[in-house]
């Protein structure tokens, strides 16, 4: 099974026209979500890697098992309000209206190399307002790693614009 035969696709979800990508299926399935932690990590093998971001909340799952791993610590980024010590936020733009994440100041230490996970890229605002949040408090990206690209959305194109490499296991059109 390829890693794109463990997702479920939902038509209509949230909305009408979207297709929802839904990762549960994939978490659920031992060999799947074993599959995916190994896939995500294979192109960071040999780097050094000293901490990873997830994004709320699928990559809180996948993050934690990254992490886990490569024996290194573990940092959520998390919707405002969520974090309970002082954070520095940072909005970005949804379809509608803004969005903002936030994450603790004393997360990571200058200069260490982090890398961003989250189940699924589509316009990479989300990502995006993660590595300024990682580079506002010193961090380097070592990569940006998803299960799932949209490509017709164009977040690749926008990470990388910003020097994040990115790595997706599978792709689906539309959006
Ligand atoms: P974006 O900021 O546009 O790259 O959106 C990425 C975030 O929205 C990720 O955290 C995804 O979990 C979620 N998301 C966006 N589109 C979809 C989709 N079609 N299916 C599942 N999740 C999605």
């Amino acid at each position: 099974m390829k890693i794109e035969d463990y997702i479920r696709t939902i038509p209509d979800f949230p909305e009408p026209g979207i297709m929802f990508r839904d990762v549960t299926t994939l978490f659920n399935d031992p060999r799947g979500f074993r599959m995916a932690i190994d896939m995500l990590l294979h192109p960071f093998a040999g780097e050094r890697i000293d901490r990873v971001a997830g994004i709320e909340a699928r990559g809180f799952i996948l993050g934690g098992a990254i992490a886990h791993q490569l024996s290194v610590g573990f940092v959520p980024i998390r919707k405002k309000g969520k974090l309970p010590w002082k954070t520095i936020e940072q909005d970005y733009t949804l379809e509608y209206g803004t969005a903002t994440v936030e994450v603790h100041e004393d997360a990571f230490v200058k200069g260490e190399r982090v890398l961003i996970v989250d189940d699924l890229i589509a316009t990479g605002g989300t990502a995006e307002a993660g590595i300024k949040l990682v580079r506002q408090l010193g961090g380097t990206i070592a990569g940006c790693a998803f299960i799932v690209d949209l490509p017709d959305l164009g977040g690749r194109k926008r990470l990388e614009e910003l020097d994040a490499p990115v790595h997706a296991l599978c792709s689906f059109g539309g959006h």
